[in-house]
C-alpha cells in the first residue's frame, strides 16, 4: 500500500514539509529486494527526530546492507494527527509512504520519559496492538533503544524486545537473526525469533521476565522465564569508536530542525562522575575518534551535505583530549568551504574560555556554564568538580574578552539540599555582576539563571533518593525568586509537574504500562511540549489504575531494595553507585578516572573495553 496525501490536507497543517518526505540523500529502496525493513521511529516530531544522532548511524549502517531498508518515521503533530485519523490515513514511512504496519520492525529511540505517551500514539496510529501479547505474526515487532532502555519497565509490555547499549554492533547481529529467522519461514513465529534474540548479548525480552512483588508494593523477584533470557543483560559498547561506521550522507530537512547543522561526535563516555548523571554512567567508558578520523569525515560530510556549520558534540566537548589542534586543523581544512566551528557547551574554566574565543560563533549565542549548583557543599555532594574560582576565573576572562552576558544552568531538590543551597545560586548569580564590573570597570552584565528540578535517574549514584514532592520544588523556586531583586538577573524554571512526572517513569516499573495507556487514551501526547502537557490527566490516570505516583517519585529506597531494572545493566558494578552515594552524603569527592587513578566503576574490565584518550597517551 502506498500511501498518497492530498494537498487539501498539506494545506490545512502546520509545517506540511514534516510529511512529505523526497530529501535529499534520503536511501529508498523496493522493499521487494529486501529481507528485512526497518521504519526507524522517534517518538516525537520531525524537527526533534531529525536531529538524532544515534538514528542518522542506524539509517546509515541498516541502509548499507543488501537484505535490509531502513527508513524514518516520527510522530505527527497534532494537526496531522487531527488530519490522518480523519481520513483514515495510517502512520507511514517517510521513504516508501508505505504503511508502518507493514514493516518487519519499527525501532524507537527513546531519549525522554516524557515522550512515553507518543508511542502508544504512534503504534495506534499504525494499528498495531499497543501489548506485544495481542500481535500476530503479520504484525511488525516494536524494538527500543536509547537511555531510557536502562530502565525499559514502564514501557515493558508494549516492546517485543530492547537493545540496551550502542547499536552499532547489536543491530547488525539481530538484522542477521531476523532475516535468518524469515528465511528459514519464521519457525515458531514470533516467539521464535524472541528466544532467538534473547540470547544476543545486549538484548532484553521483557516477557521472558516474571515480576513478583511484595505486599508493600516494592518488588520481590524478577525471575528469568526461559533459558536464553538472561538473568542481567548487560549494554553493549563499541570497542574502538575510531573505526566504528559514522554516516557522512546526512538526510538534508527541507524545513529548519532543532540540530540544522553536521553533528561531528568526537568521544563518547564522560568520566567526570557528576552523581545525578545518568549519561555519565550510560555511556561509560570514554573512547575518543581519533583527530584525523575526525577530520577525514567532516570533509566528507561537508561535501556530501552543503551544510556550512559543524557542531562538535560529545557529553562534555571540551573534554576531548586533542580540541585545541581538531578546531585548528578543521578550520584550516575547510576553509574554502567558508565551514563554522561551533562548540554545544562549555565547562567552566578559562581554557573553554579560549576555545569560545577560537570559535567564533559561540560569541554569538552567549556563554553558557553549568555550575549545577550554587554552593560548593551542593557542588561536592553531586561530584560537580568545580569551585566558584573556576567560575569566577571563566567568566572573568569571558569578559575581559568581550562577553557580556552569561547563562548559567542549576538544579534545585538536589539530595540533602538546604534553603542556604537554594539561596546561594541568586548569590552565585550576583558575584557574577560583580566580576563584571571588576574586569571591565561598568555595569551591564546580563546573567540569565536557567533551574531545573532534580530528577534522580535509575543506574545513578542517586536513583535510591527521594524526589522533592511538587509543593517543596514551588517553596524553594519562590525563595529563589526572592532573593534576586536585580532586574539584570533574569530566572527561567522548568516546571515540577513535568519534573514530578519524569520521575515517576524514570524509576517506574510494569505497573505504571495502563497508567500510560489510560492517560493517552484521555489525551496525553506530546508531554514534554509545554503547550501540550495536561498534568490533570496524568493525575486522573493514576487515580483510574490506583497507583499511587508518590510511591516512585517522592520515595527514598534502601540500598538493599531490589529495584526495577536490576536486571538491566550499564556495566557499572552496583556496589560502586553505592559507595558514591555514599561518598555525595560525606562530601567526599571522586576524581576524574580519564587521567587519574581507576575509581573501580568495573564497566572497563566488565566490558573488556579500555578508555581511548589518544591526546594523553
Ligand atoms: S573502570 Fe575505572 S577507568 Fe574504567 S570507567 Fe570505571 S572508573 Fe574509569
Amino acid at each position: 500500500m502506498h500511501i498518497v496525501l492530498s494537498p487539501d490536507i498539506l494545506n490545512r497543517v502546520l509545517k506540511p514539509a514534516r510529511y512529505t518526505g523526497q530529501e535529499w540523500n534520503s536511501i529508498k529502496k523496493d522493499p521487494g529486494t529486501v529481507d528485512i525493513a526497518y521504519a526507524l521511529a522517534l517518538p516525537d516530531v520531525y524537527e526533534v527526530g531529525m536531529s538524532n544522532l544515534g538514528l542518522k548511524i542506524l539509517y546509515d549502517i541498516i541502509n548499507q546492507r543488501d537484505d535490509a531498508a531502513a527508513e524514518r518515521v516520527y510522530a505527527p503533530w497534532t494537526d496531522m494527527e487531527a488530519e490522518m485519523r480523519a481520513h483514515g490515513i495510517p502512520l507511514y514511512a517517510l521513504e516508501s509512504f508505505r504503511p508502518i504496519n507493514e514493516f518487519d520492525v519499527i525501532g524507537f529511540s527513546l531519549q525522554y520519559e516524557m515522550s512515553f505517551s507518543n508511542i502508544l500514539n504512534m503504534l495506534d496510529l499504525s494499528n498495531i496492538p499497543l501489548k506485544t501479547v495481542d500481535r500476530q505474526l503479520e504484525h511488525p515487532f516494536v524494538i527500543g533503544g536509547g537511555p531510557c532502555a536502562f530502565n525499559a519497565e514502564p514501557v515493558a509490555d508494549f516492546f517485543d524486545f530492547f537493545v540496551m547499549g550502542e547499536g552499532e554492533e547489536t543491530i547488525n547481529d539481530v538484522t542477521d537473526c531476523l532475516v535468518q529467522w524469515k528465511r528459514e519461514g519464521k519457525p515458531d513465529g514470533r516467539i521464535g525469533l524472541l528466544r532467538r534474540v534473547a540470547s544476543i548479548e545486549g538484548i532484553y525480552v521483557p516477557q521472558f521476565y516474571h515480576i513478583d512483588y511484595h505486599d508493600d508494593k516494592t518488588i520481590a523477584a524478577v525471575t528469568p522465564t526461559l533459558p536464553e533470557a538472561k538473568p542481567c543483560v548487560i549494554k553493549r559498547v563499541v570497542e574502538d569508536l575510531d573505526k566504528a561506521p559514522f554516516p557522512t550522507k546526512l538526510v538534508m530537512p527541507y524545513l529548519d530542525i532543532v540540530h540544522d547543522r553536521i553533528m561531528l561526535e568526537l568521544f563518547r563516555g564522560c568520566t567526570r562522575g557528576c552523581r545525578f548523571c545518568q549519561a555519565g554512567t550510560i555511556y561509560r567508558p570514554v573512547r575518543e575518534r581519533r583527530p584525523e578520523t575526525l577530520v577525514n569525515l567532516a570533509k566528507q560530510l561537508v561535501a556530501d551535505s552543503g551544510y556550512d556549520e559543524i557542531s562538535l558534540v560529545s557529553l562534555s566537548t571540551a573534554d576531548y583530549s586533542c580540541l585545541h589542534g581538531l578546531i585548528t586543523e578543521l578550520q584550516e581544512g575547510l576553509r574554502e568551504y567558508k565551514v563554522s566551528v561551533s562548540l554545544p557547551s562549555l565547562r567552566i574554566d578559562s581554557f573553554s574560555v579560549d576555545l569560545a574565543q577560537q570559535v567564533q560563533t559561540v560569541r554569538k549565542s552567549g556563554l553558557t556554564f553549568a555550575p549545577e549548583a550554587g554552593t560548593q557543599r551542593m557542588r561536592d555532594v553531586i561530584n560537580k568538580g568545580v569551585t566558584e574560582e573556576n567560575l569566577r576565573d571563566a567568566v572573568t576572562a569571558a569578559f575581559k574578552a568581550g562577553w557580556s552576558s552569561i547563562k548559567l544552568y542549576f538544579m534545585i531538590g538536589l539530595p540533602t539540599e538546604t534553603d542556604e543551597d537554594v539561596r546561594g545560586i541568586a548569590d552565585l548569580a550576583y558575584r557574577v555582576l560583580d566580576w563584571y564590573r571588576e574586569a571591565t570597570g561598568r555595569r551591564g552584565a546580563k546573567v540569565s539563571v536557567s533551574v531545573s528540578s532534580f530528577v534522580p535517574k535509575c543506574q545513578t549514584p542517586f536513583q535510591w533518593m527521594a524526589q522533592d514532592s511538587i509543593s517543596e520544588m514551588r517553596r524553594k523556586q519562590a525563595l529563589l525568586k526572592s532573593s534576586i531583586r536585580d532586574r539584570s538577573i533574569s530566572l527561567h524554571w522548568h516546571d515540577p509537574e513535568v519534573s514530578f512526572l519524569e520521575a515517576v517513569f524514570a524509576r517506574g516499573d510494569r505497573r505504571l504500562a495502563d497508567v500510560l495507556i489510560h492517560a493517552w487514551q484521555n489525551g496525553a501526547r506530546f508531554d514534554g511540549w509545554s503547550e501540550h502537557f495536561r498534568f490533570d490527566i496524568w493525575m486522573a490516570a493514576f487515580a483510574a489504575t490506583g497507583i499511587d505516583p508518590h510511591f516512585y517519585a517522592n520515595r527514598s529506597r534502601e540500598t538493599d531494595e531490589l529495584l526495577p531494572w536490576d536486571h538491566l545493566s550499564a556495566g557499572v558494578d552496583k556496589r560502586y553507585l553505592i559507595a558514591e552515594y555514599d561518598k555525595g552524603v560525606r562530601l567526599e569527592l571522586t576524581p576524574d578516572c580519564r587521567r587519574g587513578d581507576c575509581g573501580g566503576c568495573g564497566v572497563c574490565d566488565g566490558l573488556g573495553v579500555q578508555i581511548a584518550d589518544w591526546g594523553n597517551r
